[in-house]
């Protein structure tokens, strides 16, 4: 179905910027730019988060392996981040304990500044991690950042612990420490739905097809990927945040000449029935110096990942290969008593790291930190954005706003932190407190029902049930507990245009669906979006004229 497109003969839509890419750096770019009050456009070739920033490890974290690399600066953003993330959007974002079993046999990878400046103070080691030098790396994760939500890290016997209990007998030592889950594609579509609401336009299904410099100004031809229908759009300054695509942009979409490249770095993850009864997650460290997550998932499964592998082009669909579900399995079955087999795997997923190509040797080895990169064809000004984390997206995105706001002489300063996303608007520990309220509002629900919607769409949840009094108001029931209301607000609200949207970026229900269910999803929202079309004679998205 065409949205956002204009036929060719309609004069350009002009703006301050132009986005491409509708992952979580385009997002909160668009929301930081459109919140100084910059005219913002962004063109999202698929759904929003639909390749990177839907396949991440969900985790807002410092990031501990990167102190072994001596990423300092990295880690210290992102632990002060995780706590000015997490009072932002207390719904999508919660603190989780990691439980990292100690053993002599762990080893560093070899080719990191630790182990290099270790084999040579203490070469005996032979490239194993003393306990105490892990115990130091904590020591730093709990004072580089500051930490007032988050408790410290402490020590496990796990013999007397329950963390102890799924793991083999031969683990009988661990550190717990902090770190925060996020839910990585809803935090997306709040970026999105946030920079709406500050003005920007959001277009998804809409790719980006050429991009020329010309006289201070960027002409943009974008294409409705639906209809093919083509129209363009000007702005002073360009943004690539393609994230696997950055390359291709500035290569094929722009014709730039510029040098900087891209490393593609492939990372897979299984989820697997639920392997333990504990809320804490693990962080196991393999005998190749790799570590893998094991961490509890949509309550009933858990999450392992992930890999590390170079992945040669942004096109090819990236998926968990046969060798990597081997890797992760054998890796978690060196630690859990009761081996995992593929038997447990009920569904995989994999994504592409954009990382900024810093030479390293090994895809593990490749810097996580971001990279701005602003240039300038025939005065217009574009800015390229290589690498990053999910967890520094908002940083990012100041940063970003610090080298593009001198081309304009009306915008205003910083004004994220401290401001929460939409949902978001309560207490950190405000969860319980907001259940109940919606309980009492809606007793039609039940507990586990009202906890999903919460996680989901947090204050906003009265907005989704309305003036609802019995579960007849919400329309027909898809299984899962998703009803038609539900789905009417991710039209109209979240840029919902397939069930894959739905079930699988808006929420993880598809992990609870038969296919029939799914599809009949689909079904209802084709009708739906077709029916809007015919009532309105308009070819828009109803996600962009109701929202
Ligand atoms: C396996 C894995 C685990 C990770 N775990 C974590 C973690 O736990 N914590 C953390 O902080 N970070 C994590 N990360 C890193 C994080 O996920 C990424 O840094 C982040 O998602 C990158 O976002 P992005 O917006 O740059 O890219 P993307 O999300 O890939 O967005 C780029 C978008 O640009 C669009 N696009 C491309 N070309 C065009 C065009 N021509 N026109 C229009 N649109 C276009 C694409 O469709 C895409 O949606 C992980 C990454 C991976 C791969």
């Amino acid at each position: 179905m065409p949205q956002q497109a204009r036929a060719p003969e309609c004069p350009p839509e002009t703006h301050d910027l132009f986005i491409i890419g509708g992952g979580i750096n385009g997002c909160g770019i668009a929301r930081d730019a459109a919140g100084r009050g910059l005219s913002v456009a962004l063109a999202e070739m698929g759904d929003l988060a639909q390749a990177t920033s839907s396949a991440s490890t969900k985790l807002f974290h410092g990031g501990l392996r990167y102190l072994e690399y001596f990423e300092f600066r990295l880690v210290r953003e992102a632990l002060i981040e995780r706590e000015t993330l997490l009072r932002a959007m207390p719904h999508i974002s919660w603190p989780m304990r990691f439980v990292l079993p100690y053993h002599r046999d762990m080893r560093f990878e070899s080719d990191t500044p630790t182990s290099r400046l270790l084999a040579r103070i203490m070469p005996w080691m032979k490239g194993r991690r003393p306990a105490w030098l892990i115990r130091f790396g904590l020591f730093l994760y709990d004072r580089l950042g500051t930490r007032t939500i988050l408790p410290g890290t402490s020590d496990l016997d796990l013999r007397q612990d329950p963390a102890g209990a799924p793991l083999k007998e031969r683990f009988v030592k661990a550190f717990e420490y902090s770190d925060c889950w996020i839910e990585d594609a809803r935090l997306v579509v709040l970026n999105a739905r946030d920079a709406k609401q500050r003005g920007a336009r959001i277009m998804t299904r809409t790719k980006v097809v050429s991009a020329q410099g010309c006289e201070n100004h960027w002409e943009i031809t974008v294409e409705d990927v639906e209809s093919g229908t083509r129209a363009i759009h000007r702005a002073r300054a360009l943004v690539n945040a393609a994230g696997p695509w950055v390359g291709d942009i500035l290569t094929n979409t722009i014709g730039s000449t510029n040098r900087d490249r891209v490393r593609l770095v492939r990372g897979s993850h299984i989820v697997t029935r639920r392997l333990y009864d504990h809320d804490k997650s693990y962080f196991f460290q393999g005998p190749d110096g790799r570590i893998i997550f094991a961490i509890p998932y949509e309550t009933d499964f858990t999450l392992i990942g992930t890999t590390d592998t170079d992945h040669a082009d942004a096109a090819q669909v990236p998926v968990c290969t046969p060798e990597e579900q081997r890797y992760l399995l054998d890796f978690a079955s060196d630690y859990f008593k009761t081996p995992v087999t593929d038997a447990d795997v009920i569904w995989t997923y994999s994504g592409v790291r954009p990382l900024y190509d810093d030479g390293a040797n090994s895809a593990t080895a490749a810097t996580r930190d971001y990279l701005l990169k602003l240039s300038e064809e025939d005065g217009a000004p574009l800015l390229n954005i290589f690498g990053g984390k999910i967890t520094t997206y908002r940083k990012l995105a100041e940063a970003a706003m610090a080298r593009v706001t001198p081309y304009f002489s009306t915008c205003s300063g910083e004004w994220t932190a401290g401001i929460s996303l939409p949902g978001g608007d309560f207490p950190v520990d405000g969860v319980e407190q907001l259940v109940c309220r919606l309980l009492e509002q809606y007793p039609f629900l039940d507990n586990r029902w009202a906890l999903r919607l919460v996680r989901a769409y947090g204050t906003d949840t009265f907005e989704v049930l309305g003036d609802a009094r019995t579960t007849k108001d919400l329309g027909q029931e898809f299984g899962a507990s998703i009803t038609e209301r539900e789905l009417l607000w991710g039209i109209t609200n979240e840029w919902v245009c397939t069930a894959e949207d739905f079930v699988w970026r808006r929420s993880k229900l598809g992990l609870r669906l038969t296919q029939d269910q799914i599809d009949r999803i689909d079904d209802f929202i084709q009708e739906t979006r077709s029916a809007f079309v015919e009532g309105q004679g308009s070819t828009e998205n109803p996600a962009v004229a109701l929202g």
